[in-house]
């Protein structure tokens, strides 16, 4: 007997679709990550790092989405007058291990200041009254070093005499932050896996640093007020645009910033984010901004603005979220934050020295820094390159954008002006309010949670690598963790990232 006509295309039909459905099982899960700053290139990294594989496991599809031509968000570079700087995240900490691990492993250059520019001379300049609270001494390079030690010895002891003993007390809060912050550089063993901000930091006893003001930390702690008011304002207002009111963790990290052994990358920064994703066989979207993420049953339908869609098992917001557009279904609820803006202007040119009541430009301080003053236009302005006497690159930072006006009376030249506005950092309180990791209970992850308790490269990279556990543990679980690469409790972090 011959088969009915409706049977044979049933046959055909199983046929053709047979093999697609096999297909669809084994296509690997596919993770989509929104952001290529450190935070989102460090996750693939991360992710990458810890999955091993085996016959059960598919190594996830990493698609990372940028809506800019570049990666590497925060960590740009601008070029004025020929010549390239760091735009944004400029600085790292000699501590700072994923950071020291990533350039080792991708083979980019340190760069540490010359001695010239690690002995700057500072000002802290007050509007009120028009003039220099404090000045230091200049240490010319074309000294004689043992020179330039005396002077440098001789600015030691300027501060040592203005703010006694609160130096080194301000020093050892700084350290015993930056000890618990060691922490999360222990073993994957001994480490947990932290599904909340606030269990992450409580793990590491930095918790209770969100709870006070960084005035009222360093005052429990028997600094001067003065030192408070001056240098430490100064330091909070150059590397979070923000007076000693931020929360007394973002106001240790500040201050850990502004210490000694400070490195960057040869070339940009922004090399550590490209260099991870070049090495994580990731899909880079770069100029695709996604508008919309949606939750279906068992995966997320993103929509980017170039009108295409995507299928994601798991779908991680790598970029704060205070400004971004994304239309979330169902909706996502996170405690409102504000991001500061800082206003980095850089200029090719020369400072006037008469808007500082000063003669000569020789006598303007290399850092030019400011209290507190609600009347004052800039928060700090510092020299990036001397290319002759009567020609240098600055970088000014400020609240609000510098008008022409304002640039024509601080600079008697200026040759070339460029602006970056940056929504820079999360605008810090105390008590600190935390947004999840997780943000729908399912596979939503926000990295930039972490945010809140400092904003740094570092931190970025710290949380990011917190996440890609999370990931592998709530969603990757019947896979085996490789822990070839991670440090072992008890043992020198530096020596043994080393070897990665
Ligand atoms: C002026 C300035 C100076 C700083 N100085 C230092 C410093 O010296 N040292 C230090 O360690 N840190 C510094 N920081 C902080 C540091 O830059 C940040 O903490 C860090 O770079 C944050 O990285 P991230 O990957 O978390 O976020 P980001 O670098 O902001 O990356 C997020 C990325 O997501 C992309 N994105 C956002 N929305 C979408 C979307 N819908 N679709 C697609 N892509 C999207 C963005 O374009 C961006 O590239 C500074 C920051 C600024 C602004």
């Amino acid at each position: 007997m011959s088969p009915s006509p409706s049977i044979l295309i049933l046959l055909l039909l199983l046929l053709f679709f047979l093999p697609l459905l096999a297909s669809a099982h084994s296509s690997p899960p596919a993770v989509c990550i929104i952001g290529s700053g450190i935070a989102g290139s460090s996750l693939s990294h991360f992710l990458r790092r810890y999955s091993s594989p085996s016959s059960s496991c598919v190594p996830p599809r990493i698609l990372i989405f940028e809506r800019h031509p570049v990666v590497g968000g925060r960590m740009a570079t601008v070029t004025i007058g020929g010549e390239t700087f760091e735009a944004g995240a400029s600085i790292l900490h000699p501590k700072n291990y994923h950071a020291s691990n990533f350039t080792r492993l991708l083979n980019l250059t340190r760069r540490t200041p010359p001695s010239s520019e690690s002995s700057l001379s500072l000002g802290i300049w007050d509007a009120q009254t028009n003039r220099f609270l404090i000045k230091t001494l200049d240490v010319d390079s074309n000294l004689p070093s043992f020179v330039q030690k005396i002077v440098s010895f001789a600015n030691d002891l300027y501060l040592f005499f203005r703010y006694g003993l609160s130096l080194l007390k301000m020093e050892s809060f700084v350290e015993a932050t930056v000890n618990k912050f060691l922490k999360y550089y222990e073993s994957l063993e001994t480490r947990p896996v932290f599904e909340t901000v606030e269990e992450m930091l409580q793990w590491s006893g930095l918790y209770n640093l969100t709870t006070l003001t960084l005035e009222e930390e360093l005052t429990a702690a028997g600094l001067c007020p003065l030192l408070i008011q001056e240098l430490v304002t100064v330091i909070t207002r150059i590397n979070y645009g923000q007076s000693v009111s931020i929360s007394g963790l973002a106001g240790a990290v500040s201050l850990a910033g502004s210490g000694g052994g400070l490195w960057s990358i040869e070339g940009g920064n922004y090399q550590m984010a490209s260099g991870l994703i070049n090495i994580s066989d990731v899909e880079l979207h770069l100029h695709e901004e996604i508008a919309s993420i949606s939750y279906l049953g068992e995966y997320y339908e993103l929509n980017s603005t170039k009108g295409d869609t995507y299928a994601c098992q798991v779908t991680v917001i790598a970029s704060p979220l205070d400004e971004l557009n994304v239309q979330f279904t169902p909706p996502i609820s996170v405690p409102p934050r504000k991001l500061q803006h800082t206003h980095a202007t850089f200029v090719r040119g020369l400072l006037n020295p008469v808007y500082f009541g000063l003669k000569g430009v020789s006598e303007i301080p290399d850092l030019v820094a400011t209290i507190e003053d609600p009347d004052l236009p800039f928060t700090c302005i510092s020299i990036l390159k001397r290319h002759s006497e009567s020609e240098m690159t600055y970088k000014l930072f400020s609240r609000n954008e510098m008008s022409d006006e304002l640039l024509d009376s601080l600079f008697s030249v200026r040759k070339e002006t460029i602006r970056i506005d940056w929504g820079a950092y999360p605008h810090y309180e105390a008590p600190e309010v935390f947004a999840p990791f997780i943000l729908d209970g399912r596979h939503l992850y926000y990295v930039n949670a972490f945010e809140n308790a400092a904003s740094t490269m570092e931190t970025s990279a710290v949380a990011a690598e917190n996440v890609a556990r999370l990931i592998l543990s709530r969603f990757f679980n019947k896979c085996p963790l490789s822990f070839s690469d991670t440090i072992s409790s008890g043992s020198d972090p530096e020596v043994l990232l080393s070897d990665l």
